[in-house]
């Protein structure tokens, strides 16, 4: 018998769960793409998306995932030779680094490996030993969706201005944005990327590039960039088209105001607290099953955790037997191990994540962990006593 039907729960670091009022904003006939509301509209999400990321300066987005919202962004401000700096605290570090690579970029990167934050006293190091300031771009991923490591940008900031280094802070909010506290332009950020499917609630499809004064004056001073991912006319259209280099992505933009809409209703810092206290919630009950098992959080540190997704430890194959009993018997898809170990390796299976970002709430976190906890008994997985009872008792306290 399975448990399992019943609404889904899709509970991976992205895409996220799609709130219904997103949803129903998308579902429309197509709509002319060169006069009516569809142009006022696209108009309003501007200043709208500014406000999330917390900048005065320039917000545009390309029809793409986060991984075009990389090569938009570094398209925009390194050429080929160029020097770039990647502090790596997992996957998708490296990811954005091999997307320099790519562009013909020579990429150094400072591993901390998986489980660990950014060491700023390196990555200033780093930056005082480049007497010649080739690095043109720091690359930094404010969340490692891999690792859930959450990193100290404006500490990252500090730690450009201390060794008087002129490189470029660029940041990958694509996990981080609308979940984690996240400040551009107080914290000095020159350029970030982020994506429609995580904290922003619109399904894939959206990539976003916010860039400041500096990264202007940088894209400025290239010989060339392709015109595609030319952020120019993007962020000062003149025709309609120009936002979206071409046909616009007319009903994620529909997806997108309505997104925004509740975004604002909400208030960003209510957003920022309510993460907070789910993801507070997943943790007390992972601490608690961790007493009596083998679950391990990936993060030590509380300060340096992603309040948008939880990577867990658990030994194979119990994260891929609990995953599969999840899904199949209680309708919640938990996120795999991503980059822990390599596919095929029996280790691969030791690992999972909880994706807790956008539309979440306390009921839906309690069902998420309930299922786990029901999943732990069916399998016969060691664990503590006291997982519910310890996130209950965190979300009671607010
Ligand atoms: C999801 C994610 C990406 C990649 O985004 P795609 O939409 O899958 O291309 C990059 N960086 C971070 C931090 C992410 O969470």
């Amino acid at each position: 018998m399975s448990l399992a039907h019943g609404r889904p729960y899709l509970a991976i670091p992205g895409p996220s769960v799609m709130p219904e009022e997103v949803l129903r904003a998308m579902h429309r006939s197509a709509p002319n793409i060169y006069e009516g509301d569809l142009v006022a509209l696209t108009d309003s999400l501007i200043p709208d998306l500014r406000r999330v990321a917390r900048t005065e300066h320039a917000a545009t987005f390309y029809i793409g995932n986060g991984h075009a919202a990389w090569e938009a962004a570094l398209a925009n401000v390194v050429a080929p030779g160029d020097r770039v700096l990647v502090p790596a605290t997992g996957r998708f570090g490296h990811g954005w680094g091999d997307m320099a690579a790519g562009l013909g970029c020579d990429v150094q990167v400072i591993d901390f490996g998986k489980r660990s934050p950014f060491d700023l006293n390196r990555i200033e190091d780093a930056l005082r030993a480049d007497t010649g300031h080739r690095i043109k771009a720091v690359l930094a991923s404010h969340v490692d969706t891999s690792s859930s490591v959450l990193n100290d940008i404006a500490g990252l900031r500090a730690a450009l201005d201390a060794a008087g280094h002129p490189a470029l802070l660029m940041a990958d909010c694509i996990a981080s944005l609308g979940c984690d506290r996240f400040e551009m332009d107080a914290w000095g950020v020159d350029v970030m990327v982020a994506a429609s499917q995580k904290g922003i609630m619109v399904p894939p499809g959206l990539g976003f590039v916010f860039f400041g004064p500096r990264a202007a004056d940088a894209r400025a001073r290239m010989e060339r960039v392709s015109r595609y991912w030319d952020w120019v006319p993007r962020a000062n259209p003149e025709y309609f088209f120009q936002y979206s280099g071409g046909t616009a992505p007319t009903h994620h933009l529909y997806g997108l105001r309505a997104a925004l809409d509740m975004i604002h209703a909400e208030g960003i810092e209510a957003i920022w607290a309510r993460h907070d206290t789910l993801a507070r919630a997943i943790w007390a009950a992972c601490d608690a099953w961790g007493q009596g098992g083998p679950m391990e959080l990936n993060i030590a540190d509380v300060a340096h955790r992603s309040r948008a997704v939880t990577s867990l430890r658990i030994g194979a194959p119990h994260g891929t037997s609990l995953r599969k009993w999840t899904e199949h018997q209680a309708g919640v898809t938990l996120g795999i191990g991503l980059g822990m170990a390599e596919p095929g390796d029996p280790e691969w299976h030791g690992f999972f994540r909880i994706g807790h970002m956008g539309h979440v709430n306390a009921h839906m976190v309690m069902g998420a962990l309930g299922a786990i906890q029901a999943g732990f008994v069916a399998l016969d997985i060691p664990h503590g006593a006291g997982a519910l009872d310890a996130a209950a008792a965190m979300m009671a306290r607010g």
